[in-house]
């Protein structure tokens, strides 16, 4: 098969499209056929090696994928496993994949079959290969630890990117009032489209009061921040009182004035989607793939690109000026 290999920590050129070995799926594992691969900007970080996660070298970078099963594997020690995994799929079923123990910039991925799922039929394989990473990290920031519940009042900070939007759907369908920010009028028009109430201009000087006025001077529930080191300390400013903000992304330092989170019983929260256990993944990926089949989420696709030209992907994701996602095609 081709794969994207990176051989070297270093910049877009060092994805390099070989000629690899077909995986061969063990025990529990599942080969998928790739269709499209999402790129996320832990991708990048990854690849560049300023990730504190790093791969042995060399890799096939990757973990959002959609396509189909391909081959399942055989499971000698544990029989009954064996039959629960060849009753959930069988191969040419449509899936998507949270996670690859090879890598998703390929025409194959193996993978852990507990962390395969079906893809309904009226979703495209770019739309699969957009679900893991966006749609899970938006699920766990907002539920599993910022604890989001109907009637509040959210903010997400960076509604345009694949994160953003994925919380926006999500949190419009949970009944939370969603206010999101964007730096683009296409973005505006995306964000508004995808079911936000309001939507802000993040570039503008004086969005924070902004927002803060779209909350008619109460405040803000929850704070959803793709871009902490820029937005953390004027977040807890706009907080209401027993506010949260939920740290998704950040790309520096922060300084903060720890009497504004005092004052209102705040809190910040970090989170990360790798700390997520096995068992809360596969709770998110039920939430998910119900959302899927009932239509609430419709995961927006910005780009598709050739495999063979995933570093301009990636020079692509860091651009900025987000509008979905971006995915490559083998
Ligand atoms: P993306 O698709 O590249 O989107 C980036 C978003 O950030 C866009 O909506 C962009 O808006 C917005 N943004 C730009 N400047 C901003 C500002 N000043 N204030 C607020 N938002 C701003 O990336 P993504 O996949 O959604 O990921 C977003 C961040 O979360 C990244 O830093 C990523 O590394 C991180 N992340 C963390 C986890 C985790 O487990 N903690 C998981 C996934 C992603 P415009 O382009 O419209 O300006």
């Amino acid at each position: 098969m081709k794969a994207i290999r990176v051989k070297e920590f270093g910049g877009p050129e060092v994805m390099q499209l070989e000629e690899v070995a077909d995986p061969k799926p063990a025990a529990g594992q599942v080969v998928v056929r790739i269709r499209a691969a999402g790129v996320n900007p832990v991708d990048v970080y990854v690849r560049s090696g300023t990730y504190p996660r790093k791969p042995a070298l060399p890799y096939t970078p990757g973990t959002d994928g959609a396509g189909t099963v391909e081959s399942l594997g055989p499971d000698a020690n544990t029989p009954a496993d064996a039959d629960a995994a060849a009753k959930r799929f069988k191969p040419g079923d449509r899936v998507y994949l949270a996670g690859s123990l090879s890598g998703t910039y390929a025409d194959l991925a193996l993978c852990e079959e507990q962390f395969v799922f079906p893809l309904p039929a009226h979703v495209s394989f770019a739309q699969g290969a957009a679900m893991h990473v966006a749609y899970a990290t938006a699920f766990r920031a907002l539920f599993q630890r910022a604890h989001a519940v109907a009637g509040e009042t959210l903010l997400v900070h960076g509604a345009s990117g694949g994160v953003g939007i994925a919380a926006v759907q999500l949190a419009r369908a949970a009944g939370l009032r969603v206010i999101g920010t964007v730096g683009s009028e296409r973005g505006r028009k995306l964000v508004l489209d995808e079911g936000a109430h309001v939507v802000l201009d993040h570039s503008a000087p004086n969005h924070f009061e902004e927002a803060l006025a779209a909350t008619g001077g109460r405040g803000y529930d929850l704070i959803l921040e793709m871009l902490a080191n820029v937005n953390l300390g004027r977040d807890l400013g706009i907080l209401a009182t027993h506010g949260r903000v939920s740290v998704v992304g950040s790309r520096g330092n922060a300084e903060i004035t720890p009497r504004d989170m005092m004052g209102r019983d705040g809190a910040i929260i970090g989170m990360s989607l790798w700390n997520a256990t096995p068992h809360e993944l596969i709770s998110i990926h039920a939430a998910l793939v119900a959302g899927l089949e009932n239509k609430t989420l419709r995961p927006v696709i910005g780009q598709e690109i050739p495999l063979a030209e995933a570093g301009r992907a990636h020079t692509a994701i860091m651009a900025g000026g987000a509008h979905g996602k971006i995915v490559l095609i083998p």
